[in-house]
């Protein structure tokens, strides 16, 4: 977390669909919902259909955005790949043989865009495979499509951590996948903390991870002095995560905690910390190198 502006706070999601693609409402419903519900910026993200840049009269930001997938047999490789942010249409063609996951995000990267790996533990994404891959500015440890009652494999914190295992630290966010416009609106999003509330602030703070994921507490992750700390919302709990399969005083029960510690080893190689409140709504915050 970088505090060298005061910011605002800012509330968003970047995965939506609507019916230009597989989902349920329009572009024009889809985005008065997120206003109504009082986010600052979203990215409709439909199947291989971009969207444009953009602004509501009431100020609500709207990156461009585009989810791209290839792969039908987990054995190759399911890759969904989300671009928000791109300046330009990516040059990627669908139907080009071959085209591969890196290809994607490359694709979106020249765009100026940001690539995020989306849904990998819905996508059975390999460790292994997905550590090979460049570029990827982020991946949704939490995908609320991918969440009871449409499928049951939301979370991707595992995941997340063999990577993080394996030296790739990627920041994690938080989405809906909006489909159904049920149980998977406004379930996940980021938090995002910008210089002010404008495309250009956003797209910085999200590529400098200046952000945390939640289903609806706060997190914030330190580390300093071999200790990390998290300050947050009131919560049942705060879970430290990192490459040390098995260490004391890394969960905290109780009722209204706001702030958590633990020592970190020397072996130790990353931290990230889960925060749960009291409705068992959890927030992330994304990895951390720690030496
Ligand atoms: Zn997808
Ligand atoms: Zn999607």
């Amino acid at each position: 977390m970088q505090k060298d502006h005061d910011g605002v706070w800012l509330k968003g999601n970047l995965h939506i669909h609507t019916d230009r693609s597989d989902g349920k409402a329009s572009f024009d419903e889809a985005i008065a919902l997120y206003e109504r519900a009082g986010y600052d910026f979203i990215a409709v993200t439909d199947h291989w259909v971009v969207s444009e840049r953009g602004q509501t009269p009431g100020g609500m930001l709207l990156l461009s955005g585009c989810e791209y997938n290839i792969g039908r047999r987990v054995q190759e490789g399911i890759y969904h790949i989300v671009g928000v942010g791109m300046a330009r249409a990516p040059q990627i063609e669908r139907r080009r043989d071959g085209l591969t996951a890196q290809a994607l995000i490359d694709g979106i990267r020249a765009a100026d865009g940001l690539a995020i790996l989306a849904h990998p533990a819905w996508s059975l994404n390999r460790p292994e495979q997905a550590a090979q891959l460049t570029g990827l500015a982020g991946v949704e440890i939490y995908n609320a499509m991918s969440d009871l009652p449409f499928n049951a494999r939301p979370y991707s914190g595992i995941f997340v951590d063999q990577l993080a295992s394996m030296g790739v630290l990627l920041p994690c966010m938080a989405a809906d996948d909006t489909h159904a416009y049920k149980d998977d609106l406004h379930k996940g999003y980021l938090m995002v903390h910008a210089r002010e509330k404008t495309h250009e602030a956003v797209m910085q703070a999200l590529r400098d991870g200046d952000f945390y994921a939640t289903q609806g507490p706060e997190v914030h992750l330190t580390v300093e002095n071999g200790k990390a700390e998290v300050v947050c919302s009131p919560a049942s709990r705060v879970v430290f995560f990192s490459d040390s399969v098995w260490s004391e005083e890394r969960v905290t029960h109780g009722t209204g905690i706001t702030r958590a510690s633990c020592a970190l080893m020397p072996h130790e190689t990353y931290v990230r910390a889960e925060v749960v409140d009291a409705q068992g709504r959890t927030a992330y915050s994304s990895p951390v190198r720690v030496c």
